[in-house]
Order: structure tokens, then sequence, then C-alpha cells
């Protein structure tokens, strides 16, 4: 599917609807450059798995967990596990921020610069691509699941 928004806020809106359909064990693999709004998409990710919308880029960690709060009621899911891998190259590399152990964690994981270790990724892998055709302009296309294969606007 394809889905066009104007402002940050939007895309955070759009991901947060489109985390209602995300399951525990699914990976999302972001590409776009620099400013494209992966940060901003996965704080929307964040929001709808009700993790809270205090999501940073994890340039300098790699990865940041996000986890349910101990009193929340029944999470469905372990935690959302946002990567940059941006620093990253090969699966020898990602091996060691722990990549695969987040895999089998049952988590949502979501992946900032997937293309530098594209091999790593399993299948089923749901993939964002991000493009600026203007300064507030983000045309998200999402492949790769049959979930998201609706045509949104
Ligand atoms: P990335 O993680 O891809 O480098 P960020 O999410 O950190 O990108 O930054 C996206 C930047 O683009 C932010 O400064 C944000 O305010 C800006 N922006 C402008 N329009 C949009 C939009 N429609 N969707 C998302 N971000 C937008
Ligand atoms: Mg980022």
């Amino acid at each position: 599917m394809k889905f066009v928004t104007h402002s940050p806020e939007e895309t955070i809106a759009f991901a947060q609807e489109f985390a209602k359909k995300l399951r525990a064990g699914d990976v999302i693999a972001f590409r776009g450059g620099l400013g494209a709004g992966k940060t901003t998409f996965t704080r929307g990710l964040s929001l709808g798995l009700g993790l809270g919308d205090n999501v940073t880029s994890p340039t300098f960690a790699l990865v940041n967990e996000y986890r349910p709060s101990q009193n929340a009621d029944k999470p469905t899911i372990t935690g959302l596990f946002h990567f940059d891998l941006y620093r990253i190259s090969g699966a020898e590399d990602a091996e060691s921020t722990g990549f695969f152990d987040y895999l089998e964690e049952g988590g949502v994981v979501a992946v900032e610069w997937s293309e530098n270790a594209q091999e790593i990724l399993p299948a089923g892998t749901i993939e964002i691509a991000i493009s600026a055709p203007d300064e507030t302009t983000r045309e998200i296309i999402i492949t790769g699941d049959e979930r998201f294969a609706d045509t949104g606007n």
C-alpha cells in the first residue's frame, strides 16, 4: 500500500494505526535516507503499541528497547526493539548488536538502515520505504505483507 502524509504528526498518526495490525515477532525494515521520517514513524509505532512517545534515534546505541510498563494489563508483545544499522555492515556486525536475540523475544523489531545488513532480515519482513518529494510531504510504501495490501489514501 501507499500512503502520503504532509506533516510529522500525520506520519505518527498513520504509524499508530498501522501498529494495531502488528503481531509479536514482526520485523519492519525501513528504507529512506536521512530525514526521511524513519524515527518519526517508529515513534508512531511505539504509541500504537502502547509504549509511549519517548522514541529517540538509536544512532549511537544501535538499539533502543521500549517495553510495556510492569502494571500494563496483558501486554501482547514483549517490546519494541528499534535498531539503527547505519554504522553496521553485514550479518556478523548485526549479530553483535543482539539482533538475533531480539528476534526471538516476541516483540516488534523495527530497523533503520536495514540495507546495511539485508541478509539478516527474516522471511516475512515488512518493508517500509519512505521518500520525501518535498520538505513536508512523505510517501510511505509498505510491501511484503498482505495485512497491509489495501490502497490507503
Ligand atoms: P530519519 O529517522 O529517517 O532520519 P527522522 O524521523 O529523524 O528521519 O526525521 C524526519 C524529519 O522530517 C523530522 O525533522 C520531521 O519533522 C520532518 N518531517 C517533515 N514532514 C514530515 C512528514 N510528513 N513525516 C515525517 N517527518 C516529517
Ligand atoms: Mg532515524
